[in-house]
């Protein structure tokens, strides 16, 4: 039996039919109609499902389910996604109009949801009794996978480590409180923060790579360099760091998993990130000579929304 998983995405809509290890063994992909109704938009990504799947060799008799991840809040219970502002969908019946084309189980989650999965599929946190896995991109998606099924919580939104409060009073959220994590922990963080340092210090290495322009700052710039060692975006960066393994620690404590993963655009880094996230994470650790989570980067890059999409269950 084969799976089909989408990853639903603003600009673009990838499918591949994904085998049970969660390889991928035939891929398509359509762009992203926002400009048209709903229903329409689900007929052309099922029709892409069932092109894909012609393709792969494999018929509907030999297909299990159909899994989806999409940027926003999906409850994976009743198939309904109340909230998906990138995709223009609100309280949409995915899974009953998606049923009118392939007559299947179809199941979705959140695509931070479906990454964490992927990685413990297929990825770096494979065969892991308990993982999370922390996206850090423009905002910060989490997702806890135990014994190989996603964690949602008793009502189905569980996982938003984004929007764990991180700081009293701290900056202001879009979600309306204060000081949660995704303000000090996103790409979106490290782009605040130089363009402050630089307002104080202009002589940073960062004024140079950006052209003068902060507007042009991104986290590549200030990793850039922080690893040349100017001092300026050595402090941006120490102090993202210090954040994030604050936040790591508080995960490790509550919930003590055997692996956090981290993804995103800011995972790019590397083993620049890596490094200086596990040398912080221990003082913050509160037994520091029992073991704790391995803490890894993502690896599946961009295929990883297919796969975890196609292991839904
Ligand atoms: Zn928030």
């Amino acid at each position: 039996m084969i799976r089909i998983g989408i990853d639903v995405g603003g600009t673009g809509i990838q499918v591949g039919v994904v085998d049970k290890e969660g390889r991928i063994l035939q891929k398509g992909g359509i762009v992203t109609r926002t400009d048209l109704p709903f229903a329409e938009q689900v007929a052309q990504m099922a029709a892409c499902a069932l092109e894909t799947l012609q393709r792969s060799g494999h018929t509907l008799d030999d297909l299990e389910s159909v899994g989806a991840g999409v940027p926003g809040v999906a409850d994976y219970r009743t198939g309904i996604i109340p909230f998906c502002t990138n995709m223009g969908w609100h309280d949409v019946p995915f899974r009953t109009e998606f049923q009118k084309h392939i007559n299947k189980p179809i199941l979705i989650d959140n695509d931070a949801t479906v990454a964490g999965l992927a990685e413990n599929v297929a990825g770096v946190s494979a065969g892991a009794s308990s993982s999370v896995f922390i996206t850090l991109g423009t905002g910060v998606g989490g997702s806890i996978i135990i014994n190989g099924r996603v964690w949602s919580g008793a009502h189905g939104v569980g996982s938003e480590i984004g929007h764990m409060i991180l700081e009293l009073d701290g900056e202001p959220c879009t979600c309306g409180n204060k000081g949660c994590l995704e303000r000090y922990c996103s790409a979106t963080a490290i782009i605040r923060m130089a363009r402050e340092a630089i307002a104080r210090h202009p002589d940073s290495m960062i004024n140079t790579l950006c052209d003068g322009k902060p507007e042009k700052i991104n986290a590549k710039m200030v990793f850039d360099a922080a690893r040349e060692s100017d001092p300026i975006a050595t402090k941006v960066f120490r102090r993202y760091i210090s954040y994030l393994a604050q936040a790591i620690a508080s995960i490790i404590q509550f919930f003590d998993p055997e692996v956090i993963v981290l993804g995103g655009g800011v995972s790019k880094a590397g083993s620049f990130l890596l490094d200086a996230v596990r040398a912080e994470v221990p003082k913050y650790i509160l037994y520091k000579t029992l073991p704790y989570a391995r803490i890894e980067l993502a690896k599946l890059g961009p295929d990883a929304g297919i796969i975890g999409a196609a292991m839904l269950q």
